[in-house]
């Protein structure tokens, strides 16, 4: 079966085109328009773009939307979290974080990685959401991984997630959880 997923991030695809494809699930990227994300919440933004990717191509669509949620911030960067500094640019977002937490004690520094999956066909509107707890650092440390992997700290660890081996972030995270959940309901319902 023919998935399409709402992203024109060329890596994207090709990750989750490689998850899907030992399901029996042939997914191809989306070219057509990118909707405007003007949703208040991740599961609203990742509808609107799957919503989007689907009455475009007719093809069942997926999309996700992801970011880091901060207790004592209220749960921002929430769905700011790519753009937090108010730019794109990961180094001065992830410096703004650490500025903002910087009188904050490691008892107050819970925050979680949230991604959540849309899945939209012509009957279906489904949503699969991976929290993946911890807290934020004090200081950047590790040169693995991306985005905001340096300042957070998965529970059950010291190292950060830019410290840890990328296999064990890989079995652990947000976005795994995620995906486990949706190719769960794909194996039980279409393949
Ligand atoms: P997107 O939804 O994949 O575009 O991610 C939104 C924002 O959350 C970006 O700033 C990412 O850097 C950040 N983010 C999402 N997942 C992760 C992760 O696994 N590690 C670090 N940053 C992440």
């Amino acid at each position: 079966m023919k998935l399409v997923l709402a992203t024109h991030n060329q890596g994207k695809v090709a990750e989750l085109r490689a998850i899907l494809a030992p399901v029996g699930l042939d997914l191809i990227g989306y070219d057509g328009p990118e909707p405007v994300e003007d949703g208040t919440t991740f599961l609203e933004n990742a509808m609107i773009k799957a919503r989007a990717a689907h009455q475009h191509t007719g093809l069942p669509a997926l999309a996700d939307d992801s970011g880091l949620q901060v207790e004592i911030l209220g749960g921002s960067p929430g769905i700011f979290t790519a753009v937090w500094s108010g730019t794109k640019d990961n180094v001065a977002n992830r410096r703004l974080l650490l500025a903002q937490l910087q009188h904050v004690p490691e008892t107050h520094r819970q925050a979680s990685f949230v991604c959540t999956i849309a899945l939209v066909s012509d009957d279906t509107e489904l949503s699969f959401t991976g929290i993946w707890p911890g807290s934020i650092a004090f200081e950047e440390r590790g040169s693995n991984g991306h985005g905001y992997d340096p300042v957070f700290i998965p529970e059950g660890f010291e190292q950060t997630a830019a410290e840890l081996d990328p296999e064990i972030k890989n079995a652990l995270s947000h976005r795994s959880i995620a995906l486990s959940s949706l190719i769960d309901y794909l194996k039980a319902n279409v393949v």
